[in-house]
C-alpha cells in the first residue's frame, strides 16, 4: 500500500521543537511534508496574504518556509508545493492550550481551517502542560493520524486536540467559555507616550461539563470536532420575525426621492 502524504504547518514557525516533534511523530505514519511560517505568528488567526508576493525556501527535501501566514502555508503547501494532494493536514504542536474561544485566535487552529476548507482531514494540536514537552503529544498525534486516516472524518469538521503532561485517557469535548476578568494595561512608555496591552492576567474559564477545559484539568486529552458552519441556525429562528419589519424600512427608504 501507498503511505499516505500527510501535510504539516505550524503557527510557533519553522524552527518550533513543536513542529519537529511532530513531524518525527508522523513519519511513522505517511510521507510527511512541512511548510511552515518563517517565524513565529501565533494568534495571527485565520489571516491570508493576498497583498504581497509569498516566497518559499526549501530547506530540506520535503521541508519548506513560508513567509506568510499559517493559512498560507496549508493553501501553499495543498496547492502549489506539493505533488500531491495530502490525505490529512497536522498543525502544531503549538506550545500552549488552544481552548476553548481562544480557537478564533489561534493561528494552529486556523492552519487546520484552512485544510478542512480545502476538502482534507484536519487536525491541531497543542500542549496544554509547560513541564511536559511534546513527547506525550506527538505520540498520541501519530496515533490519532492512523485513526484519522483509517476512519475518515466528518464532512467540513475539524478536530482541535489538546494534551496534558502525562494523559490518563482522551475525552470528546465541547469549547469552553472564557470569562474575561482581566483588565487592559495602560502605561506610559520612556517616551512620555501612552501604550496599552491587552490580553494580560491568567486565563480564567467558566467551569462546565465536557468542556475542553475540564478535560485538560482532568488530566485527558482533549478531542473537540469544530464545525467551521458559524450559522447559529436557533437565532435564525429567532430572528425570522425581523424579516418582515427590516424588509419594509428598507423598501421605504429607497422609495425616497434622491435630494437635489
Ligand atoms: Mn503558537
Amino acid at each position: 500500500m501507498r503511505r499516505p502524504v500527510i501535510l504539516v504547518s505550524n503557527d510557533d514557525g519553522i524552527h518550533a521543537p513543536g513542529l519537529l516533534a511532530l513531524a518525527r511523530a508522523l513519519e511513522a505514519v505517511g510521507i510527511v511534508y512541512i511548510v511552515a511560517p518563517d517565524r513565529e505568528r501565533s494568534t495571527v488567526g485565520h489571516a491570508l496574504t493576498l497583498h504581497r508576493p509569498l516566497r518559499v525556501d526549501q530547506l530540506g527535501q520535503r521541508r519548506f518556509c513560508v513567509n506568510g501566514m499559517p493559512s498560507d502555508c496549508v493553501n501553499l503547501g495543498i496547492l502549489g508545493i506539493l505533488p500531491e494532494r495530502p490525505s490529512l493536514v497536522v498543525a502544531g504542536i503549538n506550545h500552549g492550550a488552544n481552548l476553548g474561544d481562544d480557537v478564533t485566535y489561534s493561528g494552529t487552529v486556523s492552519a487546520a481551517m484552512e485544510g478542512t476548507l480545502l476538502g482534507i482531514p484536519s487536525v491541531a494540536i497543542s500542549v496544554a502542560s509547560e513541564e511536559d514537552g511534546f513527547d506525550a503529544a506527538a505520540r498520541f498525534g501519530a496515533i490519532l493520524a492512523t485513526h484519522v486516516l483509517a476512519q475518515g472524518m466528518p464532512r467540513d469538521t475539524l478536530l482541535n486536540v489538546n494534551v496534558p503532561a502525562n494523559p490518563t485517557g482522551v475525552k470528546v469535548t465541547r469549547l469552553g467559555r472564557r470569562t474575561y476578568r482581566e483588565k487592559v494595561v495602560e502605561q506610559t512608555d520612556p517616551r512620555g507616550k501612552r501604550y496599552y496591552w491587552i490580553g494580560a492576567g491568567p486565563a480564567l474559564w467558566e467551569a462546565g461539563e465536557e468542556t475542553d477545559f475540564a478535560a485538560i484539568q482532568k488530566g485527558v486529552v482533549s478531542v473537540t470536532p469544530l464545525h467551521l458552519d458559524l450559522t447559529n441556525y436557533q437565532a435564525m429562528e429567532a430572528l425570522r420575525g425581523w424579516e418582515g419589519r427590516l424588509g419594509a424600512r428598507s423598501r421605504r427608504k429607497r422609495a425616497r426621492p434622491a435630494s437635489p
